[in-house]
């Protein structure tokens, strides 16, 4: 045993944001979130750290670099066989540019956009370059180039949980490193309001119309909030379940967010893709809210059935009935313990960190 066991190095990392909106727009789904609370324990743990994102950005008070330019396309909306598209001016092309340019500042490079370039791009960079990978398997242009890079860069390739790995025929190649979020900012609700919830982009892979169908079934009054991303999608569900008591409170703030999240008898989950992860399952999870899912992707992962919340059925409205009227059997205490155990910022801060400092070192530990 070393007497003076070497300090761990302190990293300079450099974390390229998702080309699809300015950071706190809501534009970008989760991968917000994640990024500011990984970069936040980064930080915290002594790591110096940068983050590059589209003009109009916050960082939450983090070293900020803003780049201009057109976003590009969400991955989800397109076909298995859409091709790559990067617009005139693409802000996705520029951030690499300015990451390019400043590599030899930084230790490594953190990949945030699930878009072909930053995979493309790697090998022609000096510094290594970790992918967090935010999505599963959409289109064979992605699948392509991320096998590629984990071939050639075994280690560097990270998802948020195994079904999202699954989706990929590299599985076992990726590395799952979770997520994870600051409890401090979720305050525990031992006594919730008589209304569920459901938190998310309002887009036809989030699923929203299951949830609105139980609320009408049951009577149930349901919170709806989120960045509206698809209106047509919402008007149809707003025709399609006229007498459903559903409330939309808007794209809020994490603190307005955790506020009503915090009081709802339990969130509903009803993803028709394979969700990578979905951050809102352990936002709700740590005020003490019980999460009904459908049994698959990452939910399928976070939720203990019958524990912190039920996993039912894929896709069955009744089912998800079933579960609303079993809501009394969970203690919401357990909930809130799911996230201490596994999901805090902490637990998330361990496992990433290690992560960056194996490529670092280039000990892929898989
Ligand atoms: N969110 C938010 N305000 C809201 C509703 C949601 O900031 O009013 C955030 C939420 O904190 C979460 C993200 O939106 O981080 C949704 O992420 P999730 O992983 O659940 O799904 P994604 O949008 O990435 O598919």
């Amino acid at each position: 045993m070393p007497i003076n066991p070497t300090p761990k190095k302190s990293l300079r990392l450099l974390f390229v944001s998702n080309p699809i909106g300015p950071l706190g727009s809501g534009l970008g789904g989760g991968v917000e979130l994640t990024l500011r609370n990984i970069a936040t324990e980064q930080i915290r743990r002594g790591h110096s750290l940068t983050i590059v994102a589209t003009k109009g950005s916050t960082a939450w008070g983090m070293p900020l670099v803003e780049i201009a330019g057109n976003p590009q396309i969400s991955a989800q909306t397109q076909g298995r066989d859409a091709p790559i598209i990067i617009p005139a001016s693409s802000v996705l092309a520029n951030m690499w540019d300015y990451a390019r340019q400043v590599q030899t500042d930084y230790d490594l490079i953190v990949n945030f956009a699930y878009d072909w370039l930053p995979f493309y791009l790697t090998p022609f960079l000096t510094i290594p370059v970790a992918h967090l990978v935010s999505m599963g398997s959409l289109t064979e242009a992605m699948d392509g180039i991320i096998e590629q890079v984990v071939t050639q860069f075994p280690g560097t390739i990270g998802v948020h949980s195994l079904a999202q790995a699954e989706t990929f025929s590299f599985a076992n190649r990726c590395r799952c490193v979770k997520n994870g979020i600051d409890l401090s900012f979720y305050d525990f609700c031992a006594e919730p309001a008589p209304w569920i919830g459901w938190v998310g982009r309002i887009a036809p892979e989030k699923g929203l119309q299951d949830a609105v169908a139980a609320s009408e079934l049951t009577g149930i009054p349901l919170k709806i909030m989120g960045f509206l991303q698809d209106e047509l999608y919402w008007q149809q569900i707003l025709q399609d379940y006229p007498n459903a008591p559903v409330q939309y409170e808007g794209f809020l703030s994490t603190d307005e967010l955790q506020k009503r999240l915090r009081q709802c008898r339990a969130l509903l989950m009803t993803p028709r893709w394979v969700e990578a992860f979905g951050n809102v399952a352990i936002e709700a999870l740590a005020c003490g809210v019980p999460v009904i899912a459908y049994r698959r992707g990452g939910p399928a992962e976070i939720v203990e059935d019958g524990k912190s919340g039920f996993l039912v059925e894929p896709d069955s409205v009744e089912r998800l009935v079933d579960a609303l009227e079993k809501l009394d059997t969970i203690d919401r205490h357990a909930c809130r313990q799911r996230v201490e155990a596994e999901y805090s910022n902490q637990a998330m801060g361990d496992r990433m960190e290690q992560w960056f400092s194996d490529i670092c070192s280039k000990v892929n530990k898989l």
